[in-house]
């Protein structure tokens, strides 16, 4: 907990900050996915800005509405919320807007090229050695040969394709800061004219992309840093069509231990993974804040790197400390951050986001018949002790299931001791019976140690009985507490033999 929140980084609290969110529904949303979303809402959150979600559906072929609904069911999963929705293909006037303006600006040409004339370069270039630039061919057509090429690829079903005509650019280079990366700068004639919209009509990510970050009013573009090559193409179009550009920031993408990119085949790419496997949402985003991050507080490095809320690590969130790259994924240390949330959490909070956010039949079933089982009070002790012995919540339904609602009999390793137990137990009980508090550790521990001295048993071996028939397994959490919870007569029913 950090109550001294006394660094004020914020950008410009008058600055209108706004920021988006812009998913591609080609696919699930990817770990890495989830961080740029994550560091977009926190910049928004920091400086009381605006997240806009913008699904960049353009691609009408590899795009699909269930991919759209599972990324935005995965955001809202995470509590990443947003202000604005939008989606590209809803938005095709407005990029025929712009496309208009750029063409009374004169700044587009028509592209007659076929697809097959425009491969046969790219792989003269690749035999060559050579990076592909598109050659301007249809720069300087007459109107009769364009007349003639437009009804050929009429007959085909197509349209002239679109591109920017950069010599009339004038820009030799393109410079920008980022706020990760410091000063990039891209020599333009290895861009070439680039397409804006597409033979078959559509309009490419270069293109909407830009044109909505610059409609929307966006002021800041944190993304991935594979679109640092696109980053001088979008700046040309702000340029020609006479606005100026957002701020960017290119952030790393994550690695995996091995050194390599996670991809989408990688199994704890996909966020489901992290649900299945009992992660907190808060403690997911709070471990991909700080991978790859810096945080300064007090004037000192964050040190523990636990925040206490979504807000706290909004508040001292900094784009300017983010690496600029090889951020690595490290499944342990999310792990340790989850296990750090559980013991913050209270356990009430812990049953409200375990019922809300963990859905799977198993998991909601055991929590249900746990309820019924020892009533609301009790269940939250239970919880209570659960989530500081384990570190997730896969872990913590499971000893639920396994200790507190097995009500058939686990083995013991020594039948005389597990009678005495049980007989010292049943004594014990019926003389406090009037007192409910009366099954306690002290209780417990004293009938182990009389049964030490009168049976001349070995204390080791009477716990590490008890253990075994109240949870089937040789170690674990405190054995004396577990039976307590568990009370009297399920201790007794476990220990009858
Ligand atoms: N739609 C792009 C993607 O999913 C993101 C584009 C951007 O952030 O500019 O990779």
């Amino acid at each position: 907990m950090h109550n001294n929140i006394d660094n004020d980084n914020n950008i410009n609290n008058n600055d209108n900050i706004r920021v988006r969110f812009a998913p591609s529904p080609t696919g699930h949303l990817h770990i890495g996915g989830l961080r740029t979303a994550l560091f977009n809402y926190l910049f928004a959150k920091k400086n009381n800005g605006k997240l806009i979600l913008r699904i960049d559906d353009t691609d009408i072929i590899r795009s699909s509405k269930e991919y759209e609904d599972l990324i935005i069911s995965d955001i809202k999963w995470f509590d990443i919320k947003y202000d604005e929705f939008y989606k590209q293909s809803e938005r095709k006037n407005i990029y025929e807007r712009y496309l208009k303006i750029l063409e009374e600006k004169g700044y587009i040409y028509e592209c007659f090229c076929t697809e097959e004339e425009l491969l046969r370069s790219k792989e003269l270039s690749i035999n060559l050695k050579k990076p592909y630039i598109y050659n301007g061919r249809c720069l300087n057509l007459n109107s009769d040969e364009k007349e003639n090429l437009r009804k050929k690829l009429a007959d085909a079903g197509l349209v002239p394709s679109i591109r920017l005509n950069m010599l009339k650019l004038g820009c030799e280079q393109v410079e920008f800061e980022d706020m990760v990366h410091g000063k990039v700068v891209f020599n333009v004639k290895l861009l070439g004219d680039f397409v804006l919209k597409t033979s078959d009509n559509r309009f490419t990510y270069n293109f909407a992309s830009i044109v909505d970050d610059i409609d929307l009013g966006l002021t800041h573009i944190i993304r991935g840093e594979d679109h640092i090559s696109n980053t001088p193409r979008q700046i040309l179009l702000c340029k020609a069509l006479g606005v100026s550009h957002p701020v960017f920031a290119h952030i790393s993408l994550l690695y995996g231990k091995n050194g390599k990119l996670m991809s989408k085949r990688d199994f704890n790419a996909n966020l489901e993974y992290y649900k299945k496997e009992g992660y907190l949402p808060q403690a997911v985003l709070n471990y991909l804040a700080i991978t790859g991050n810096t945080f300064i507080v007090n004037d000192e490095r964050f040190s523990d790197e636990i925040f206490s809320s979504i807000n706290e690590m909004a508040h001292y969130f900094d784009i300017k400390r983010t690496k600029s790259s090889g951020a690595i994924f490290n499944e342990e240390k999310l792990k340790f951050v989850n296990e750090k949330w559980l013991q913050q959490l209270n356990a009430d909070d812990l049953i409200s986001i375990i019922k809300e956010k963990f859905k799977t039949r198993y998991i909601q079933n055991i929590f249900d018949c746990a309820e019924k089982e020892y009533g609301k009070e009790q269940l939250i002790y239970i919880i209570h002790f659960l989530k500081n012995e384990y570190k997730t919540v896969i872990e913590i339904i499971s000893e639920l299931d396994s200790v507190f609602l097995y009500n058939g009999q686990y083995k013991y390793f020594d039948k005389e001791i597990a009678e005495l137990l049980f007989k010292n137990i049943k004594e014990t009980a019926i003389d406090c019976e009037p007192e409910p508090l009366g099954f306690n550790e002290i209780l417990i521990k004293n009938i182990i140690q009389k049964i030490t001295k009168e049976n001349k048993k070995n204390t080791k071996d009477i716990y590490e009985n008890l253990r075994m028939v109240l949870t089937g397994k040789t170690n674990g959490p405190s054995i004396l507490k577990i039976a307590v919870l568990l009370g009297k007569e399920r201790v007794l029913s476990k220990l009858k033999i």
